[in-house]
């Protein structure tokens, strides 16, 4: 078998357990293959052994890979989880099924106006940046309230949850902590946050999506800029 079916199943597992430790069904929480880097002989396996769900943080580098992927695996759900600029929104609607790095009123307004023009809405998450790091893209918790309020409001955004990305050298729960606490306040019923260190920290703490990458595909090589 390959490493990475190997992988998923263990990650699987572990989601499981973390699950049932903190009295939730597992089935509350989807597993987000983070595939970036790895190329589509990589990814393969992993949707041969039925996996469906994938996260991407390059649009480029998604459009090299994915379409054809789909033709073979049509059901596939993918996710944006890197930054979106707004020339390549077009594109992006046109690949991902979701796009959790909203995080700015640009960028909204450009999402609703593309998805008017061609009738494919994706479904939205705000990505918040919980430890408000100036490097950081996301939406700082100070202006998170208003920017989810204009996103439906204004732009008519389909916005379903949050996600986080916390920062390496803080304790993760603090940040989990606090994403649960801006969705319940107002009133959005997903979480995506924890990724292959800390994700079963991040399901003690409510998530519903984790973002996990190394621990199915293994270390990555850096992108260049990187
Ligand atoms: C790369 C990435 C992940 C996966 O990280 P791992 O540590 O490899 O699991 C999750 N979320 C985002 C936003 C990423 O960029």
């Amino acid at each position: 078998m390959e490493e990475s079916v190997e992988n998923l199943q263990g990650v699987l597992d572990d989601i499981a357990s973390a699950a049932g430790e903190a009295g939730r069904a597992p089935g509350d929480i989807d597993l987000v293959a983070v595939s970036k880097t790895h190329d589509a002989a990589h990814i393969r396996p992993v949707l041969r052994a039925g996996h469906r769900l994938f996260g991407e943080n390059r649009v480029q580098e998604a459009a090299g890979k994915w379409p054809g992927l789909r033709e073979e695996f049509p059901d596939v759900r993918l996710h944006l989880i890197g930054p979106l600029q707004t020339n390549k929104v077009r594109q992006a609607l046109a690949l991902f099924d979701v796009i959790e790095t909203m995080d700015r009123p640009k960028l909204a307004r450009e999402i609703a106006k593309e998805a008017e023009k061609t009738g494919r809405m994706p479904d939205c998450f705000i990505q918040v940046n919980t430890g408000a790091e100036s490097q950081k893209a996301g939406v700082i918790p100070e202006e998170v309230d208003a920017f989810i309020a204009s996103c439906r409001e204004e732009y008519g955004l389909p916005v379903r949850g949050l996600m986080c990305i916390p920062p390496v050298e803080e304790e993760p729960s603090l940040h989990f902590a606090l994403l649960r606490e801006i969705a319940q306040r107002n009133g959005l019923a997903e979480l995506s946050m924890g990724m292959s260190s800390d994700y079963r920290v991040a399901i003690a703490f409510g998530a519903t999506l984790v973002r996990v990458g190394t621990a199915i595909f293994g270390a990555r090589t850096p992108y260049p800029a990187d």
